[in-house]
C-alpha cells in the first residue's frame, strides 16, 4: 500500500470507524496476557507510530508517540523479518542492549507483523512486559487471532477505499461526459420512452429551438415539421434491436421551414444511472449541397463532351450519304450524257440506300428532340404482341439472310394482348435487329423469343456476335454512346439508336435490360406489364403492317453495308 496515499483517507474516513474497536481489542489483549503494554504500531517511511496503546496500568506508551526506525526496536525486527518475535528477557541478549524500549524497562516482548491486503507491512501488534515472560504456543497462537481481526478490518478499509475511489472516478467521468456532450459540435438528444429528456446546445441550434424547456418531455417528432426521407422511429427501433445505428443520412424540414440534410447515429447510453437512447445528428447540408453541385458540374461537363462528340458523329452521318449521293448523281449525269443508260439503275440503288440513311438519321434526330421536349405522341392501343413480333421477324428475315445470318423465332404463347404503339414496336425491333446484324457474326444466329411471365411479357432479341464489354453495359442506353469509337468501325451509326429504343419502350410503360458477354453475344430483353386485355379490344392491322414494315426496314437497315 506504499504507493497509495491512504493515510489521509484512513484518518478522515475509515480509521475513525475502527479506532474504538481496535482500542478495545488491544485492551482485551493486554488483559489476557496480563501485561502493562499492548500496542498496535503503524509504520511509515522513517518511523513507527503508536496507533493504539492499551489502557492498562503501567503502560508508558502514548498514542501518536513516534519511534525512529533503525534504533533497534523490537517491532523493527518484526517488520524486517516479517515474522513473529518472542523475547523472554532482553537483558539476557546483547542484541537488545540499545533497544529504546529498555528505557521503560520493557524486557519481554511478543509481536507479529500486521499486513495490508497486498502483503505490504502496515505495522505490528505486540505486548511488552517489565518481567521475564515465557509464552506457551497457545498464547503465541492467540496473538495471531488479534492480528487477523486487525487485518480483516484493513481489508474492509481498502475495499471501502477502492469503492470510494471508483465512485469518485465515476462522478468525475459523469461530469466530464456531461461536459463533453454539451460542448460537442454534433447535436445530441437523449430520448427515453420516445420522449426527449435532454439536448445539448448544438441540438437547440440545429433545430432552431429558442425555448429549451419547450422541447423537454415532448415527442421527438414534434420538434420537426417533417422528415422528408428518414424515419426516426425506424432509427430508434434499430437501436433497440441492434444496440446502435450508424451514419443514416436523410433530410428533415425544421419548424421554421428550413430543410437540412442530417446524418443520424444512435446508441444506448447511461446517464445519471438511467438508460437512454442517445441520438446524434450531424449537419451535412453543406457537404450534400456541394456534392450535388459537383455532380451536376461533372454531368454538365460530360453532357457537353458527349454533345460535341454527337455533333461530330451526326455531321459524319449526314455528310457521308450526301457525299455518296452527290458522287452517284455525277456518275449518272456522265453515264446519261454518254448514253450508258443501263448503268444508271445501279447508281439509283446507291442513291436510294443513302437517302434511307439520311432519313434514318433525321428521323432519329427529330424523335429524340420531340422526346426531350416532351411532345412525342405515341398511339397506344391493344395489340397481340406475339402476332406483331412474328410479323416483324418474318418481314425482315430476307434482310437478315442477305447478311448471311440465321433467324430463329419462338414463343411460349400464341396470343398476348398488351397496350402498345405498333409503330414504336416496329422501330424498337428493327433497331435491335439491325444492331444484332451489325454486331453479329457471319453465319451467326439471331434468336427472337417471347416469354409469358406472371407479371410481364418478355421479348428477347439475342445474338451470338461480338458482345458488349461489362464496363460499357451501364451506359449503353445513354445518349450518344458508341462502344467502338475508332474510325475502323465495321458499321456506321450515330449512337442514338439504343437511347431512342429505351425511350420508345418507356413511352409504352415497358423496360429494357441487357445481358451480354464479350465474344459470346448480347441479349436485349424488353418487358411489358402483363395486364388483362382481350381480343375484342384489340385492333388488327395486318396488311398495313407488311408494306409499312418494308419501308421502315429499308430505313432502319440502311446503314448495314
Ligand atoms: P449505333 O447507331 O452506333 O448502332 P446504338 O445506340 O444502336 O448506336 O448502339 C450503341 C452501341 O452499342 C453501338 O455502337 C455498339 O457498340 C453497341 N451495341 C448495340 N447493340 C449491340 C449488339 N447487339 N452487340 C454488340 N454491341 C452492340
Amino acid at each position: 500500500m506504499n504507493n497509495l496515499n491512504t493515510d489521509s483517507f484512513i484518518d478522515k474516513y475509515i480509521l475513525n470507524n475502527f479506532l474504538d474497536k481496535w482500542q478495545k481489542t488491544v485492551d482485551m489483549m493486554a488483559k489476557l496476557y496480563n501485561v502493562p503494554a499492548g500496542l498496535i504500531m503503524k509504520k511509515d517511511e522513517e518511523s513507527l507510530e503508536v496507533l493504539i496503546s492499551s489502557k492498562t496500568e503501567g503502560n508508558p506508551y502514548n498514542i501518536k508517540d513516534k519511534m525512529k526506525l533503525f534504533s533497534g526496536l523490537y517491532c523493527e525486527e518484526v517488520i524486517n523479518t516479517k515474522n513473529i518475535l518472542h523475547i523472554k528477557n532482553a537483558l539476557e541478549d546483547e542484541r537488545w542492549i540499545n533497544n529504546p524500549d529498555l528505557k521503560y524497562n520493557m524486557i519481554s516482548y511478543l509481536g507479529i507483523p500486521i499486513k495490508w491486503p497486498d502483503g505490504n507491512i502496515f505495522g505490528t501488534i505486540c505486548i511488552l512486559d517489565t518481567k521475564e515472560r515465557e509464552y506457551s504456543s497457545v498464547y503465541k497462537e492467540l496473538i495471531y487471532q488479534f492480528k487477523d481481526i486487525i487485518e480483516g478490518d484493513l481489508r474492509n478499509i481498502i475495499y471501502q477505499y477502492e469503492i470510494t475511489e471508483k465512485v469518485n472516478e465515476l462522478e468525475k467521468n459523469r461530469q466530464a461526459y456531461e461536459k463533453l456532450i454539451e460542448v460537442m459540435p454534433e447535436a445530441n438528444i437523449l430520448i427515453k420512452d420516445n420522449k426527449i429528456k435532454s439536448a445539448n446546445e448544438a441540438a437547440y441550434k440545429l433545430l432552431a429551438i429558442d425555448k429549451k424547456e419547450d422541447i423537454i418531455g415532448t415527442d421527438m417528432l414534434s420538434i420537426i415539421k417533417y422528415c422528408d426521407n428518414i424515419n426516426l422511429n425506424e432509427i430508434i427501433k434499430g437501436v433497440e434491436e441492434k444496440g446502435f445505428v450508424r451514419g443514416v443520412q436523410g433530410s428533415i424540414t425544421r419548424l421554421d421551414g428550413d430543410k437540412l440534410y442530417l446524418e443520424f447515429s444512435s446508441t444506448f447510453t447511461e446517464f445519471k444511472g438511467e438508460k437512454y437512447i442517445l441520438l446524434i445528428m450531424k449537419d451535412i447540408t453543406d457537404k450534400i449541397k456541394s456534392d450535388q453541385i459537383k455532380m451536376q458540374l461533372q454531368k454538365e461537363i460530360e453532357t457537353d463532351r458527349l454533345r460535341t462528340e454527337f455533333f461530330s458523329n451526326i455531321s459524319h452521318e449526314l455528310r457521308t450519304p450526301v457525299n455518296i449521293i452527290y458522287s452517284a448523281v455525277q456518275v449518272i449525269e456522265r453515264d446519261y450524257n454518254q448514253k450508258h443508260i443501263d448503268k444508271i439503275g445501279k447508281y439509283n440503288k446507291i442513291i436510294k440506300q443513302n437517302c434511307y440513311r439520311l432519313i434514318r438519321v433525321i428521323n432519329n434526330l427529330i424523335d429524340i428532340t420531340k422526346i426531350d421536349l416532351g411532345c412525342f405522341k405515341s398511339n397506344l392501343n391493344i395489340h397481340n404482341i406475339v402476332n406483331l413480333i412474328e410479323e416483324i421477324t418474318f418481314s425482315v428475315s430476307p434482310y437478315i439472310k442477305l447478311n448471311n445470318m440465321n433467324v430463329v423465332f419462338d414463343t411460349e404463347v400464341e396470343e398476348k394482348y398488351i397496350e402498345c404503339d405498333t409503330d414504336l414496336i416496329k422501330r424498337i425491333m428493327l433497331n435491335l435487329l439491325s444492331n444484332a446484324i451489325k454486331y453479329g457474326k457471319s453465319d451467326g444466329n439471331i434468336y427472337i423469343n417471347i416469354y409469358d411471365k406472371d407479371s410481364k411479357v418478355d421479348i428477347s432479341i439475342k445474338d451470338d456476335g461480338i458482345g458488349i464489354a461489362k464496363n460499357k453495359q451501364n451506359t449503353i442506353f445513354d445518349r450518344f454512346i458508341q462502344e467502338d469509337r475508332s474510325f475502323t468501325r465495321k458499321c456506321e451509326g450515330s449512337g442514338i439508336g439504343l437511347s431512342l429504343v429505351k425511350a420508345f419502350v418507356e413511352l409504352q410503360g415497358g423496360t429494357i435490360t441487357l445481358e451480354s458477354e464479350e465474344g459470346i453475344g448480347s441479349e436485349f430483353t424488353i418487358s411489358f406489364p402483363n395486364k388483362e386485355f382481350y381480343k375484342e379490344d384489340s385492333i388488327i392491322e395486318k396488311d398495313i403492317l407488311i408494306t409499312d414494315i418494308i419501308d421502315k426496314a429499308n430505313i432502319e437497315f440502311s446503314d448495314i453495308y
